[in-house]
């Protein structure tokens, strides 16, 4: 770790993640670009996997230097993709110590006449996605942290997980799959120093929750969100769950694995639903 004296201010600022190499999946938007942000901040070196490659390379723009952060066309359920995403980590950067598997789609929510009627490729598809893209990034990651013997991966469920409600069976079969993983590698893979986490966020106002809400603006979905919230009139915001990856990611949590971190303000031991 690496503490520079911001000019700003006489806070010391930790670099928490200095010289770490990261892989975020769907870090063109919402959570994914939010953490890479954050990473970036504290010094670790970020490879952005997405499949909307406009909008990851201007957030490669925005961010930093050809130094420190890429990004990389990869559509998490195609195997190919996957494992020339972490190649080219190693590659570019010398090594994987974070894989965040965090790309995800949410389907259909709530639909309107139920399960009966649900359509059974979307329900493949968001299978394919949240469950079958978030293994293939664990099992490519696995096989250069292995031979390394240490790395963390870490996936994004959702408190859909933990609430059930308020989504499609597909979502939150999916998501509580990926804590099964999580649980499950955290249990194979400790043997070899890598731990594995997940994070399970509450409604951030990105672009897949505005989706959900019939494509409802960021300020209107903050105050459907925040008045369902147990911490009344908080606003979740992407910073709370790229700090909970920052956590994760970080060797302050070196002895954290098997994780599933809810951040939810207690939201799931409320248990609404803000459908
Ligand atoms: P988002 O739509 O802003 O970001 C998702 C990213 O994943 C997008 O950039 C998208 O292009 C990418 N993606 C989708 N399919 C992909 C594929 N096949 N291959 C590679 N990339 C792909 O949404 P977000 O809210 O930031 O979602 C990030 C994660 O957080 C998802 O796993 C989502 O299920 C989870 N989550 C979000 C919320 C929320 O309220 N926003 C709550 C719980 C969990």
């Amino acid at each position: 770790m690496s503490t520079d004296l911001d000019s700003s201010s006489a806070i010391p600022f930790t670099k928490r993640l200095d010289g770490k190499v990261a892989i975020i999946t769907g870090g063109a938007s919402g959570i994914g670009e939010c953490t890479a942000r954050l990473f970036i901040k504290h010094g670790a070196k970020v490879l952005i996997a997405d499949i909307q490659d406009e909008l990851g390379h201007f957030v490669c723009t925005e961010l930093g230097s050809r130094e420190n952060i890429s990004y990389v066309h990869c559509d998490v359920t195609c195997e190919s993709d996957v494992q020339n995403v972490v190649e080219l980590a190693v590659s570019k950067f010398g090594k994987l110590d974070i894989m965040f598997n965090n790309a995800g789609i949410p389907g259909i929510t709530n639909h309107p006449s139920g399960t009966s009627n649900y359509d059974t490729e979307t329900f493949k598809r968001v299978m394919d996605v949240n469950v079958f893209g978030a293994f293939l990034g664990a099992k490519y990651a696995s096989k250069v942290m292995i031979p390394a013997k240490k790395g963390c991966i870490l996936f994004t469920s959702s408190v859909a997980s933990v609430t059930f409600g308020g989504t499609s069976a597909a979502y939150a079969a999916s998501k509580t799959a990926v804590v099964g993983m999580t649980k499950n590698l955290c249990v194979e893979l400790g043997q070899y120093g890598i731990r594995v986490n997940c994070i399970s966020p509450f409604g951030v106002a990105s672009p897949m929750l505005s989706q959900c809400m019939h494509n409802m603006e960021k300020k209107k979905i903050e105050e459907v969100v925040s008045s369902s919230a147990n911490l009344k009139g908080e606003v979740v915001e992407a910073e709370d769950i790229a700090e909970a990856a920052l956590y994760l990611g970080s060797d302050e949590s070196k002895y954290v694995s098997g994780l599933n971190l809810v951040v939810d303000g207690g939201y799931s031991l409320t248990n609404p639903t803000f459908s």
